[in-house]
């Protein structure tokens, strides 16, 4: 079609003229245009090739109960309506934010065995969740006489956002290059993903055993009394779709409890649905001291995180109030309260259409499929995955486990191709990784045809990557 025809040329150009995107080539957006992505219902979208296509990506990890979902716009509607917005500071409180706190505590109790989490402070992105960790964890060991206890551990392809703060937790270098993150006292631990970084014959056990001698090395080395706290995504999603070693994360957790170093579990994509079981923190068994939540809180039809913290935590900061004074963090959207009635809108909606057992259901659905349609692709190294958290991961050379060194990246390339052939894809930015994570109500046809697309996009790329 002639470019001037297309009616999104216009848009296109302004859209050139008028935005800095985020995690986007200039270059390349100047040169090819942004893609338009259009309406959307369910699990599709109208992509900007001119045909609808399937969201395996349910947006960025977060259209949990797909899209245009009429109870969560009537929600939004009589809550602008209710009480178009007020604050929490200085004691202010309201209803939405009340009730979504508890409705939050209440899952983690009893879905998750963690019932130690005691205080819901809430924010807007999971980046400002994670900053907000960041902060009470440095306020919390102040107030505690311990001020020289302020470093982060973190891991090699971890992703925790793009604030100054969390942008430093990330392990991803392109997010740090011009920056100059991370900032001082954060160390980044390797990378716990076996297929790619362990050592040739090394056994997944025998990897596991050398991170946590790592961990302990490092803990040993800067000393305990310095380092005050580790952050971890249950499975790493931007990283790869990272799936921990056998008993890694228990045994972080160990090393951690035995040295007085919190450890805070980032649970904006794994919250809420993701692995099959409301949170990570139940699916492995963990005991985090702060868990960040954002994305399916609200399914993203509205912008809301949370930062949840122990009693242990919360208790240090009450007993110190009188004497210390307010806790002077917070966000003019802090407990919003038509972002609190979207997301209690969005979890009924999730109890009512058993949305976490479905997400279990067709994520072994998802696996199966995939291995029987890829798993012997010639470039199709390993296919992995939890709930409906899973992915393929690219390699040039099975037998040699030889990876790809493509400028463009061989998961781009395929991710192309599947756009067209009717499924949207994320290509992953730290290694050649495309995940699939669709909304979690999703059914057995809409995955089937998805992946009949995937392994049309996939077939459609390889003469590009021989
Ligand atoms: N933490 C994890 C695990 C994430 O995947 C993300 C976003 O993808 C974030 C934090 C940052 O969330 P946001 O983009 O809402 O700031």
């Amino acid at each position: 079609m002639d470019q001037q025809a297309n009616p999104n040329y216009a848009l296109a150009e302004l859209d050139k003229q008028t935005m800095l995107h985020p995690v986007t080539s200039i270059a390349a957006l100047e040169a090819d245009g942004p893609q338009m992505f259009g309406k959307a219902s369910g699990v599709r979208i109208a992509g900007p090739l001119g045909h609808d296509v399937i969201d395996f990506g349910a947006g960025l990890w977060c259209v949990n109960v797909g899209y245009g979902r009429q109870e969560l716009a009537d929600a939004a509607a009589s809550a602008m309506r209710d009480l178009s917005y007020y604050h929490l500071f200085g004691g202010a409180s309201n209803e939405p934010a009340v009730r979504l706190a508890d409705e939050i505590l209440t899952l983690f109790h009893e879905q998750a065995g963690a019932g130690h989490l005691s205080k819901v402070f809430f924010g807007t992105s999971g980046s400002d969740a994670n900053d907000t960790a960041y902060k009470l964890v440095r306020y919390y060991n102040n107030l505690r006489g311990k001020p020289e206890k302020k470093k982060f551990l973190a891991r090699a392809g971890a992703y925790h956002g793009l604030t100054y703060a969390a942008g430093g937790l990330t392990g991803i270098p392109a997010y740090h290059k011009a920056f100059d993150l991370p900032q001082e006292g954060v160390h980044h631990l390797t990378c716990p993903h076996h297929f790619r970084f362990a050592d040739a014959g090394e056994t997944e056990d025998n990897f596991c055993d050398r991170l946590i001698a790592e961990l302990e090395r490092t803990i040993e080395h800067e000393g305990a009394e310095t380092i005050a706290a580790m952050i971890a995504e249950p499975i790493m999603g931007t990283g790869g779709v990272l799936i921990p070693p056998r008993r890694y994360l228990e045994r972080v957790q160990a090393l951690l409890r035995k040295n007085d170093i919190l450890f805070i579990a980032d649970e904006v994509i794994t919250g809420f649905g993701r692995l099959g079981s409301w949170f990570g923190t139940g699916h492995y068994g963990l005991r985090p001291d702060i868990v960040t939540l954002a994305k399916g809180v609200t399914s993203a039809y509205f912008p809301l995180s949370a930062t949840v913290i122990s009693e242990d935590i919360f208790e240090t900061l009450r007993d110190a109030s009188a004497e210390h004074g307010p806790v002077m963090h917070g966000f003019t959207y802090s407990g919003h309260p038509v972002g609190c009635s979207v997301a209690l809108e969005n979890l009924a909606l999730m109890k009512r259409e058993n949305i976490v057992a479905n997400a279990a259901e067709m994520g072994d659905h998802l696996l199966r499929r995939l291995r029987e349609k890829a798993g012997d692709h010639p470039f199709v190294g390993d296919i992995r995955g939890e709930g409906l958290m899973a992915a393929v991961e690219f390699v040039a050379d099975k037998a040699e486990r030889r990876f790809f060194r493509l400028p463009q990246g061989a998961h781009r390339v395929v991710a192309r191709h599947c756009l067209q052939q009717g499924v949207a894809m994320r290509p992953l930015p730290f290694i050649e990784v495309v995940s699939f994570s669709p909304p979690l109500s999703i059914n057995p046809a809409e995955i089937d045809e998805g992946v009949d697309a995937f392994v049309r996009g996939l077939e459609a790329a390889t003469p590009e990557l021989v």
